[in-house]
């Protein structure tokens, strides 16, 4: 078998274990004689993977009791509407404006016709940095921000202390540092970059944000109609809980969120390393003091989209897929997620290396 270092930013590459381990139980799930994907979400089967999917991250992430961890569906894209619907009071919501997804979620809250504070803005900057002058109001309902810019390869390195609700899009970086939850009401994420498989998207809020919702918010976008029911109020998506649970198995495996945050530390400093002692031949798109730890977007000769593809064609063919940049910022992206091996990173510096030299 030859697999692909794969560095596509979501979906995105699943621990070799995980897949195996999915693949050798999933005709005959622990001999249970039908697969988990066909086991009612009402069985004892599916049960126990459900509830230690919830108790392992609350074990690995060290949530604390007073949080709800829900599994919903609709992306992180219907994250960005059901914040508002839920804990909206009336007054002003604020958002830090550091990218696409960020400006996605803004466009949400106005749709709600809600007074939407954007309190600051990399946009001048191409969404190179996470801004330094963020300041909250402390009777803002709820303040919002993106933890990582999935894009522009940036990333808080500490989340603001507010006295209002924080509200974090951790889709790209969740489970990849430990989170000080002081500082945190709600947290959500799409599972497909860093939890495994699209479909499941994980929620964990603070049960006294639950009863804020209004009469004229629809059942199945309240957030308190999924924490009442343990996330079993309708058919949730089975078959991602079960993966999910098997990539935390796997986290738990390699020494926890604490050890994972560490390696991630150490392959990203190789890949920037590689970019700063190129002598200008690549540039990264986020300012150091930014950088983000699962992101690396960069360019080759502040822009060379020539030579960006021929080294995005060269990586394809020795095995190395997924490093085109995001459209709307060309280049080339490496995503880095916990699953991304140390081995991959090395391999793609290798050849970074050698393509610098070989085209100065
Ligand atoms: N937020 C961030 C930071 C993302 O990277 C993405 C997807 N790339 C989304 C939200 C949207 O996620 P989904 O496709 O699950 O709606």
């Amino acid at each position: 078998m030859s697999r692909v270092y794969n560095f596509g930013a979501g979906p995105s590459t699943i621990p070799l274990e995980v897949l195996e381990e999915a693949q050798k139980y999933l005709v005959d799930f622990h001999g249970n004689g039908m697969s988990i994907m066909e086991a009612s979400h009402r069985s004892k089967m599916y049960d126990e993977v459900h509830n230690s999917a919830i108790e392992s991250i609350r074990e690995l992430y060290k949530v604390p009791q007073n949080f709800d961890i829900l599994f919903l569906q609709g992306g992180a894209s219907t994250q960005f509407a059901m914040v508002p619907l839920n804990l909206a009071m009336g007054g002003k919501v604020q958002y830090v404006d550091t990218g696409a997804w960020s400006a996605k979620a803004i466009k949400e809250a106005k749709i709600q016709g809600l007074d939407v504070e954007v309190v600051a803005s990399s946009k001048d900057s191409s969404y190179d940095q996470i801004p330094s002058n963020i300041e909250f109001s402390d009777d803002a309902d709820y303040t919002y921000i993106t933890s990582n810019n999935t894009i522009y390869g940036t990333q808080f390195k500490e989340f603001p202390k507010t006295k209002a609700p924080l509200v974090v899009d951790a889709s790209s970086d969740i489970f990849s540092y430990p989170i000080d939850w002081d500082r945190v009401d709600l947290l959500f994420a799409g599972a497909q970059k860093n939890a495994g498989l699209s479909g499941v998207t994980i929620v964990i809020i603070n049960k006294d944000l639950l009863d804020r919702v209004k009469d004229s918010v629809p059942t199945m976008f309240r957030y308190k109609t999924h924490a009442e029911k343990d996330s079993l109020f309708n058919t949730p998506p089975t078959f991602g809980i079960y993966i999910l649970d098997l990539v935390l198995k796997w986290i738990k495996s390699k020494g926890g969120v604490e050890a994972v945050a560490k390696n991630n530390e150490k392959k990203a400093a190789m890949l920037y390393d590689a970019i700063d002692n190129s002598d200008g031949f690549y540039t990264g798109h986020a300012k150091k003091d930014s950088r983000s730890l699962m992101n690396v977007s960069f360019n080759i000769k502040d822009g060379d989209s020539e030579l960006e593809s021929k080294l995005v064609n060269l990586a394809t063919k020795v095995g190395m897929i997924g490093l085109k940049g995001h459209r709307s910022i060309g280049g080339l992206r490496a995503s880095i997620y916990n699953a991304m091996s140390l081995e991959g990173v090395e391999a793609l510096v290798e050849l970074m290396d050698k393509f610098a030299k070989e085209n100065k």
